[in-house]
């Protein structure tokens, strides 16, 4: 079974490939292979009543499948440079934000219509955050929602379905170069193509190192973010949230000098768990739908830890971090500010008692006993920052998570094409180490595509 080009990842930089190959030549064979099921086939076990934990599926249904990690995600497509990945340092700066707006109008034109494009331009927000030493960084964001992201995913794949191939279930062991392009091994199945476009995630991480060790990419160490994500009423950051939806906000701390940034702000949504190779770490998400929004709204405050030589291994500490705090809560721990600051571990009965009704089943725990000191100095810190420009953050029902932890993929070596030494093997998405997000990561799938039908 020979194609011209083989994906591996049917998140969204994988799908964007596919999408855009088949729009400039429909001529081209093209094969998706995905360890994760079809769409309407992922559900996650927790239903809040039976099982109410995670239990380690063997493909996590959150992360993985068509849409990827972005399937039941908010949906929130940042079209900016300043966040959500490095693109921008492989094909230029004005390329990038052109790719995340074609990306936005193929959003629109299949069922995203309708929903709102915030920005920071002209927002007085920005003083208030100077005054206060925070910084909002520069973004427009198109909110789709998880329901409306669903919808424009469904779509996507209907106009896909029967101009590209899909194999669902279809987990890659391995890539070997051959005489005029690649070998796809899943296993006992062999597909060999003449361009190979690799789109794993965050959930490929692991199997990603290994493919670079195989075919000898140069990799180099990344960072890792590590932090909690934080529940309070709506109505504390509606001044925020209603004008520009999500604020990116970066605090510098006065004790260490260490970056603590606002991340993946969820408006009257959900707090959720989410399964990265095993260990059970915490994320939000919102619907679009005012009859499935919250009270609440969630955001998660990161610190970003860059490590030096000899050690190499940044997700491997973010991940012992968070297996402690699966060690000590079975999953997520959750804790108020007010006991964390005492140095307390909550319980039922004081979360029960409080203001605010946590939106994920929960251990309440001690999260100072996970979280390395300058880290969760630094979380108190911005806490009280955000507490100047929005009252209430600080109080003491207000409901941390923890942990949070983004995985970043190893930095892979890759040229401007995002094309690695092999010629006609391409890179892209988070899998890459270069985005982090679903603007980025489309727009990587966007970018190879044109340059494979180009050449
Ligand atoms: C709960 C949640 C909410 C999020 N919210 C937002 C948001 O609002 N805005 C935002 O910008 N970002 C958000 N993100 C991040 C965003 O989803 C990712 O940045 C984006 O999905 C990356 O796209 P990708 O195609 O690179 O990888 P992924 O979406 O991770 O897709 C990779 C796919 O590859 C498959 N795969 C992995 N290994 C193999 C293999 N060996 N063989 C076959 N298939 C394989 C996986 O199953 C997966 O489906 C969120 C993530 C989560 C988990």
């Amino acid at each position: 079974m020979h194609y011209d080009v083989i994906i591996i990842g049917a998140g969204p930089g994988g799908i964007f490939s596919a999408y855009e190959l088949n729009r400039l030549n429909p001529e081209l064979k093209v094969l998706v292979l995905e360890k994760g099921r079809p769409l309407e086939k992922r559900k996650c076990p927790i239903d809040g009543k039976k099982i109410t934990k995670c239990i380690h599926c063997e493909t996590c249904s959150i992360m993985s499948g068509f849409g990827g990690a972005g399937a039941f995600s908010d949906g929130k497509y940042n079209i900016t440079n300043d966040f959500g990945g490095t693109l921008y340092e492989y094909i230029g700066k004005k390329e990038a934000i052109e790719l995340m707006h074609y990306v936005d109008q193929i959003n629109l034109s299949h069922g995203g219509e309708g929903t709102k494009l915030y920005s920071t331009a002209g927002t007085d927000i920005k003083k208030k955050c100077m005054q206060n030493k925070l910084k909002l960084l520069d973004a427009s964001v198109r909110h789709l929602g998880t329901d409306i992201n669903y919808v424009v995913l469904q779509n996507i794949f209907a106009e896909l379905k029967d101009k590209v191939e899909f194999r669902f279930g279809t987990m890659v062991d391995k890539i070997s170069v051959i005489e005029g392009g690649y070998d796809i091994q899943a296993g006992d199945d062999h597909y060999t193509c003449s361009k190979c476009i690799v789109s794993v995630g965050r959930s490929g991480s692991k199997w990603m190192e290994t493919v670079c060790k195989d075919l000898d990419i140069e990799t180099k160490s990344n960072r890792v973010d590590i932090g909690v994500r934080v529940e309070l009423p709506a109505v504390i950051f509606s001044h925020l949230t209603d004008e520009l939806y999500e604020s990116k906000i970066v605090y510098r701390t006065d004790k260490f000098e260490d970056y603590v940034r606002t991340f993946c702000m969820n408006p009257k949504g959900s707090v959720v768990a989410e399964n990265t190779n095993g260990i059970v770490t915490v994320n939000g998400h919102s619907f679009e739908d005012p009859s499935k929004q919250t009270e609440n709204t969630n955001f998660a405050l990161l610190v970003a830890k860059h490590f030096s030589e000899p050690f190499k291994d940044s997700n491997g500490y973010g991940e012992s971090i968070a297996r402690l705090s699966n060690m000590l809560g079975g999953g997520v721990i959750v804790q108020r500010f007010g006991d964390l600051v005492r140095g307390r571990r909550s319980n039922y009965k004081r979360i029960a008692e409080g203001f605010v009704t946590p939106t994920l089943k929960a251990e309440p725990g001690d999260l100072s006993l996970v979280l390395p000191k300058r880290i969760l100095d630094g979380i108190i810190e911005m806490i009280y920052a955000l507490d100047r420009i929005a009252p209430g953050t600080a109080n003491d029902d207000t409901l941390l998570y923890g942990v949070e932890v983004k995985f970043y993929n190893m930095e892979v070596k890759l040229d401007s094409n995002l094309e690695t030494k092999h010629k006609g093997l391409y890179i892209i998405g988070d899998g890459s180490g270069v985005t982090h997000s679903l603007s980025h990561a489309s727009a990587s799938g966007v970018y190879v595509a044109r340059q494979i039908v180009e050449i």
